[in-house]
């Protein structure tokens, strides 16, 4: 275990800012926090946990200790006939775990290719795309308590999954650091492609559902991907910027008089989604610039970093963006991405 001091994160977030944090610490082992809380100074100060930065957006430098737990073993805990059941250390990368399970012809994470990040942060965010969630796989969370080094293990129906978030995002947040997660996954034979969501399954009507496989699904979503998401290696950004809106049947048929185009999805309970980024581009800031940062032409939900930008800056596009679509549509953006 290494104590940097005073530590640029900017190789840490994919929004690409430039700050500092005034401890930086590499957990690779249980006993490290339990050493790490001996030292009084550290002790003293407040934590957080960070994986890959790929939700984050940094908006001044961090006082207090950053954490980034580093575990990386993959481990084959039990199988059967149909199934495999498997134990992933939270420092591994999200997409390369989905790229191991689907090179091994196991169903279940495949939707979720592309996706940036490491695995612990998986079920704090119940990451979600293409009609599936981590959740969907996620059998234990196992954490370590920062405050005492204790381990404490979540079964599915304890970690209080819902749209990205979950107990370690709440209650537990900067609290408990997942160092493992555990998934179920089925075997070849035993699995079937989730097809829920219709661009995808129009993607693959060239094929018979019969011979559709997890590798192919992932070649097909690592395929649309890359087509609409702006490459964070390239064009700093930390995907969608806000969550997509929520608003009653009521509201929803008064907006929907005003803008019978307006996209939606109605949901079991009655509610309607309204996609975040429909509201942004009919606003009219799609490609629009705030000094070095813009939303991108791409996708509307996605805000960039065209070069230097500050997180201030950044924060501040959006919070000029949440004023006018709140003005024009009455609906209240909420930011998906943290701000710090
Ligand atoms: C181009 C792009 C596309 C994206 N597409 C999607 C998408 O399709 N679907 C989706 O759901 N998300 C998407 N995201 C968002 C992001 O990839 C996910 O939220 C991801 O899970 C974040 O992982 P991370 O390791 O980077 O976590 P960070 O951003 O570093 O942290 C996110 C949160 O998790 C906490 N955390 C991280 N690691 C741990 C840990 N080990 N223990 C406890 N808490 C922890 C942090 O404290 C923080 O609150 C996208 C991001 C980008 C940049």
């Amino acid at each position: 275990m290494h104590i940097q001091a005073n530590y640029s994160l900017l190789s840490h977030n994919t929004f690409q800012i430039d700050v500092k944090t005034q401890y930086y610490i590499e957990i690779n082992r249980q006993s490290d926090i339990l050493t790490l809380r001996t030292d009084i100074k550290l002790a003293s100060l407040p934590w957080r946990i960070i994986g890959g930065g790929s939700n984050l957006l940094f908006t001044h430098d961090l006082e207090g200790v950053t954490i980034r737990c580093t575990f990386k073993k993959i481990t084959v805990v039990k199988e059967d006939h149909d199934n495999i059941w498997i134990s992933v250390g939270a420092g591994v990368k999200w997409h390369d775990l989905v790229t191991y399970t689907v090179e091994n012809g196991w169903w279940g994470l495949e939707n979720l290719a592309l996706i940036p990040g490491a695995v612990g942060a998986a079920p704090v965010q119940n990451i979600g795309a293409y009609g599936a969630e981590a959740q969907d796989s996620i059998t234990r969370v196992h954490t370590l308590n920062l405050y005492d080094g204790q381990h404490r293990e979540f079964r599915h129906s304890d970690c209080q999954f819902g749209y990205r978030t979950s107990i370690f995002k709440e209650e537990f947040i900067n609290k408990l650091l997942v160092y493992r997660v555990s998934f179920r996954l089925r075997k070849l034979h035993n699995g079937k492609p989730n097809l829920v969501y219709t661009p995808l399954k129009s993607a693959l009507e060239d094929y018979k559902k019969e011979d559709l496989t997890p590798k192919i699904i992932y070649d097909t979503v690592v395929k649309i991907r890359e087509e609409r998401i702006p490459n964070p290696s390239k064009t700093g950004n930390a995907g969608s910027f806000f969550k997509n809106p929520i608003v009653d049947a009521e509201y929803f048929e008064t907006l929907f008089k005003s803008h019978p185009d307006m996209l939606h999805h109605k949901m079991l309970d009655g509610n309607y989604k309204i996609p975040a980024a429909w509201l942004i581009e009919q606003a009219g800031w799609k490609g629009e610039l705030h000094g070095h940062a813009a939303v991108s032409n791409q996708h509307a939900l996605f805000l960039i970093n065209l070069g230097g930008a500050t997180g201030s800056e950044i924060e501040a596009l959006a919070q000029m963006i949440q004023e006018d679509v709140n003005h024009k549509f009455g609906i209240y953006l909420e930011p998906e991405v943290i701000i710090l």
